[in-house]
């Protein structure tokens, strides 16, 4: 995956940063006159460097507004020539992305619902074989890495470069304040992986205005590369997604709220470089402990197989988590932390004992 190092160098959109990039507009066009009125303001704030628009939605029931097709091309694209701002729309079949290139859009995104199925995707991959165009690729509704990064890889086979994640939040059985939970560990492992540019979309995350500014802020502090933010001149009236819309002027002053946070936490810190050593010692011992923690398991695995027991032992494992999960609260530690660390050792210690019983 080393040549995904290329793709921030080589994203036309991202030469010239005005930090935090932002990527906005209406969640659907709607009219000539909205999307105008609209992108005259967004014009006016520096660091708006794109507009987007939806002209084919994605809607979970039938009868919603599902976007005003092909004559909202024409709007968007008249938005583009009077403002100078490049165009964003959402492609989800090999049809939308070829009239997007007819009318001059300069990025297509792919939607969440879209990410999920990997035959759209290879037919939208398909589609733009030989074309140069962005594609900004949104996370998928599950909370699935491999399918966000499959994505990218298909774009990638079929010859195009300039790729950008969208990082818009996961459906969630939990209960949130948002629309969408963040689950901010998944872009940062995406980044990790494919060194790509990750731009927050925290109006889908957020789903209200009031969550959108704790959001940006998050998303700087933890150096993502811009955000994309619904826009609308008069979100209350909008078609679709109208709670979580903001006024052009709502957002300038949200961007002039966001603290700047350093990205080169620079390496000559020395309080930082201090700490940083700490915790390297501590990620040593940690896996010190768990090398040891796995012999004994492997010691016990060969006893309950001369003794003919069962791997899993509920009662005792039922016991184990609520000693150690009773211990952390009083350390302060994460209920939610300690649950996921116990679990993953929990299964790799039951595997390490069933290869020894014989049934692996
Ligand atoms: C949108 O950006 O308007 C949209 C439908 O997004 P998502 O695919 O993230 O739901
Ligand atoms: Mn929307």
């Amino acid at each position: 995956m080393k040549k995904n190092a290329l793709l921030r160098q080589n994203c036309r959109i991202f030469a010239s940063m005005n930090y935090p990039l932002t990527i906005a507009g209406p969640c659907s066009v709607e009219s000539e006159e909205q999307i105008l009125a609209t992108a005259r303001a967004l014009a006016q704030i520096p660091e708006v460097k794109m507009l987007r628009g939806g002209i084919w939605k994605p809607r979970t029931r039938p009868d919603a507004f599902e976007g005003r097709g092909e004559e909202a091309l024409v709007w968007l694209r008249e938005a583009k020539r009077e403002t100078g701002l490049p165009i964003t729309t959402e492609a989800a079949t090999p049809e939308h992305a070829e009239l997007a290139l007819k009318y001059d859009v300069d990025a297509l995104w792919v939607g969440a619902r879209t990410v999920v199925n990997p035959f759209s995707v290879q037919q939208l991959a398909d589609a733009l074989k030989g074309t140069h165009i962005t594609v900004l690729i949104k996370n998928p509704v599950s909370p699935d890495l491999n399918l966000w990064i499959g994505a990218f890889e298909r774009f990638q086979k079929a010859g195009l470069t300039q790729l950008v994640a969208i990082h818009r939040g996961f459906s969630y059985y939990k209960e949130s304040p948002y629309r969408n939970y963040p689950m901010w560990e998944i872009p940062i492992e995406l980044k990790r992986i494919l060194d790509v540019p990750v731009i927050t979309d925290i109006s889908h995350i957020c789903g209200c205005r009031e969550l959108l500014q704790d959001t940006a802020q998050k998303s700087v502090d933890l150096a993502f590369d811009g955000l994309m933010v619904e826009s609308h001149f008069m979100p209350e009236t909008a078609f679709t997604d109208a709670h979580q819309q903001i006024t052009p002027e709502a957002l300038a002053v949200l961007l002039k709220s966001i603290s700047p946070r350093s990205k080169q936490a620079a390496n000559d810190d020395q309080v930082l470089a201090a700490l940083r050593g700490e915790i390297d010692d501590i990620d040593a011992e940690l896996l010190q402990l768990l090398a040891r923690r796995m012999n004994v398991s492997s010691q016990i695995g060969e006893y309950k197989k001369q003794k003919g027991l069962t791997v899993v032992q509920m009662e005792r494992w039922k016991q184990i988590l609520s000693d150690h999960l009773e211990t952390g609260k009083e350390l302060g530690l994460p209920k939610e932390l300690l649950e996921k660390v116990f679990e993953a050792i929990h299964q790799a210690s039951i595997q390490r004992q069933s290869s020894i019983l014989g049934n692996s």
